[in-house]
């Protein structure tokens, strides 16, 4: 069988307890060998995404503000999973980095696609899978339009892997500088990754009980669909 391309989204990333979920999922079928991960989302309502904080701190450097007191925000949301989950990964270097690249020449697209390196980082530490990144893999022409063709050529590398995790998000320009995708790209990366590994089905898991009726937000406790068809799910999509 061909393998089976998971990828998760923010909110089934943002605590060490949805990590374990996350890893229990990809362990619980074998077939289960390309993960793509989100930067964690919000924990609570009125929480902020890491993407959201990481854009903040290079306003803040920009604006020649103080952007410690959000970097430290960001540590401590990694060193919160780090130390629940007792993962050993150091996470360190990879701050001093940031903070380095802060202080030099901050680039916005480098700041925002940390939260998914980061990420992926921990999670294959977590699940014992390769990280491989996804600047090595995904690649835009200099007007920020995913480069297709040089995409399929180097992203053929992953193949030598028999599992991965790869973080979502970005990729580089022509002249290896980080570029993302719009907010939410974590899923074209699944699916660059689903062809790339010709991907007998792509998951696209997110942290909800099911196909509610109705968006929670706006309806209280709307009730569950029991089942959907396919034509009946791309219609709803559709619409
Ligand atoms: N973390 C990015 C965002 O918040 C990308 C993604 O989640 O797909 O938009």
């Amino acid at each position: 069988m061909n393998p089976i391309v998971v990828k998760f989204g923010g909110s089934s990333l943002a605590t060490a307890a949805q990590f374990e979920k996350v890893a229990a999922i990809i362990r619980e079928n074998p077939e289960r060998r390309y993960v793509v991960a989100s930067a964690p989302g919000k924990r609570f309502d009125g929480d902020t995404k890491v993407t959201d904080l990481l854009y903040r701190c290079y306003d803040a450097a920009c604006a020649g503000q103080d952007f410690m007191p959000v970097l430290s925000e960001i540590r401590q949301r990694f060193a919160d999973i780090i130390d629940a989950l007792h993962q050993s990964a150091d996470l360190e270097p990879d701050f001093a980095a940031i903070e380095a690249h802060l202080r030099r020449s901050p680039q916005r697209d480098y700041m925002a696609s940390r939260g998914e390196y980061l990420t992926a980082r921990l999670l294959a530490a977590a699940t014992g899978f390769p990280f491989v990144d996804a600047g090595e893999l995904i690649r835009f022409h200099e007007d920020g339009s995913l480069n297709d063709s040089a995409t399929q050529k180097a992203s053929s590398a992953l193949k030598a892997y028999p599992c991965a995790v790869i973080p979502g998000f970005y990729g580089t320009y022509p002249d290896g500088e980080i570029c993302t995708f719009s907010r939410g790209g974590s899923d074209i990366t699944g699916s660059l990754v689903a062809r790339t590994v010709q991907a007998e089905v792509y998951e696209n898991w997110t942290d909800v009980d099911g196909i509610l009726m109705a968006d929670p937000r706006l309806v209280a406790t709307p009730p569950i669909l029991p089942a959907v068809s396919y034509g009946e799910l791309r219609e709803l999509s559709y619409m």
